[in-house]
């Protein structure tokens, strides 16, 4: 299956070099998991990166970057690699017939929390997740999120249900990414909700006063 909306090639780049944080990586999984033409892509670009090792001349140390790069690789198979017996991870409840995706079997969450009327959100545990606000964002039919800008960029896969932000229509599988050039507010379409895995990159800049104290629930 293959979605209409992908990530950036720079955030695909930045996933196969292990440069992309943990959120955003496990977020970038989601999407894969549907997607064969970005799992081309990615298969691309660390061919790529294989390529420019295998050129180097033997026995030179890899430059200042690359050796990042590679040690980044590490950091982040270390980040998604589950343990050998994975204990049951705590979930918020979820519809019927709802799974997580796989890259999420390592990661436990909170139960829902309300943040407005028919929207909650359920936050990733581990001090890795919550230094890039990694957090399951559920929205009842009908519901308008929060009038936003960012000051950095916000990566969404979508898991169920439908949204549509006045650039786009989005359902489960797709990826959204937007910067702060991007001021959104995204409507839920259908009649079931809309759940979501999203991870930030700097914080959402919501506008007003009651955007400023759910940003205090958010950020609580
Ligand atoms: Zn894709």
């Amino acid at each position: 299956m293959t979605s209409l909306h992908h990530p950036s090639d720079e955030t695909l780049v930045r996933h196969a070099a292990g440069t992309l944080g943990a959120g955003p990586s496990v977020v970038v999984e989601a999407h894969l998991a549907h997607c064969s033409r970005c799992r081309a892509a990615m298969n691309d670009f660390e061919a790529i990166g294989g390529a420019l090792l295998e050129a180097m001349p033997e026995g030179e140390p890899p430059p200042d970057g690359l050796a990042r790069v590679l040690a980044a690789i590490d950091r982040g198979a270390a980040i998604v690699a589950a343990p050998a017996s994975v204990p049951p991870r705590a979930r918020p409840d979820l519809p019927e017939g709802f799974q997580l995706p796989s890259s999420l079997d390592d990661t436990n969450f909170g139960r829902w929390r309300w943040i407005a009327p028919g929207i909650h959100i359920s936050r990733a545990e581990g001090a890795w997740a919550r230094a890039s606000g990694l957090k399951l964002l559920r929205v009842e039919p009908g519901k308008r999120l929060l009038d936003h800008g960012h000051h950095g960029i916000e990566w969404t896969c979508i898991l169920s249900g439908a949204f549509s932000d006045g650039r786009a229509r989005f359902v489960a599988g797709d990826f959204s990414e937007v910067d702060q050039s991007v001021e959104h507010r995204p409507v839920i379409e259908g009649d079931t909700a809309c759940i979501c895995l999203v991870a930030m990159e700097g914080r959402m800049k919501p506008h007003g006063l009651i955007g400023r104290l759910h940003q205090m629930v958010f950020d609580a």
